[in-house]
């Protein structure tokens, strides 16, 4: 029988993760099966205990149970913790381990995978969510010389910089504060191109040859990418390299083997 993994989350038919596994474990030959389950939004504690109660050996954890993942683990990872989100657990005998492994997947794609060297460069980060949260500490890891933080609602934002603030140049703001200021990285963090939608970024916040990354995948062309590149980001990134790569952080978690991933980049995204 080979090891079974899944994602869980609600909704979760859209995920791509199924198909991102099955690929690292036909390169890898690692023999997993891999599943998606649609959890209740108030019923995620039953469905996890449901799955390891039938062998289960790992989750992947999405939308809207991260938190709660990190609240059911007995151990969790330094970045886990620092994120106080979980996306990766591991059931040990009679133990939960959790990790977060979106920060990692996003600092690699950006580094490794479009050449673009963190230290030293000027990084705004736009929204304050979970997805936010969970790139603040790997990012500050690579020595930006400052992370600005901007969310529609500031308070957020300022909870960040306080939590963070030991581990780096991190000054939180409101959007019209940014007028005026310029970067060389701006990550879009927020949930707005789900809804094809802007966040109110001003003008000229995009320094020469910046890269605008937006974490938002499978939507295209979103009204970040247009805005940036009409602002004259020379480099446009999506968020499929971060997919590929947060998910092969957690088979590494799980098999100890680390997969290729520029093969699965390029399936999910043909065009490039
Ligand atoms: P959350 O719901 O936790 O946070 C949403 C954030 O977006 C908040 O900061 C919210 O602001 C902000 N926001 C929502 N709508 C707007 C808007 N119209 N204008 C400005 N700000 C807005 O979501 P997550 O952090 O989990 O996810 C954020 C995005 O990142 C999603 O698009 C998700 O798909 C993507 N993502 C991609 C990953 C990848 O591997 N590529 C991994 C994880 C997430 P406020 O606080 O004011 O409500």
């Amino acid at each position: 029988m080979p090891d079974h993994y899944a994602v869980i989350g609600n909704p979760v038919a859209q995920s791509k993760s199924p198909l991102i596994h099955a690929e690292f474990s036909r390169q890898t030959g690692e023999s997993i099966r891999y599943d998606a389950i649609l959890a209740p939004v108030d019923e995620f504690a039953r469905a996890v205990a449901d799955f390891r109660q039938q062998g289960g050996r790992g989750l992947n954890v999405t939308v809207p149970f991260k938190l709660d993942a990190f609240r059911m683990c007995d151990r969790v990872s330094g970045r886990a913790d620092a994120a106080e989100a979980a996306n990766t657990l591991v059931f040990e005998e009679g133990h939960i381990f959790g990790d977060n492994t979106d920060g990692a997947g996003l600092v690699r794609d950006v580094t490794s995978n479009l050449g673009f060297p963190l230290a030293g460069k000027r990084v705004l980060l736009v929204g304050a969510g979970g997805a936010a949260r969970g790139v603040m500490m790997p990012v500050l890891e690579r020595e930006p010389c400052i992370l600005v933080i901007a969310n529609r609602t500031p308070q957020k934002a300022y909870d960040l910089q306080q939590r963070f603030s030991d581990h780096g140049k991190v000054v939180a703001v409101a959007y019209h504060d940014l007028r005026g200021e310029h970067f060389d990285l701006v990550i879009n963090a927020t949930s707005a191109s789900l809804y094809g939608e802007l966040p109110p970024l001003p003008v000229g916040i995009f320094a020469p040859r910046s890269l605008a990354y937006d974490m938002m995948y499978g939507k295209g062309h979103t009204p970040f990418l247009q805005f940036a590149r009409l602002q004259g980001a020379e480099y446009l990134a999506d968020g499929v390299g971060m997919l590929v790569e947060q998910a092969a952080e957690s088979f590494f978690v799980w098999r100890g083997i680390r997969p290729r991933t520029d093969v699965v980049i390029k399936m999910l995204r043909p065009e490039a």
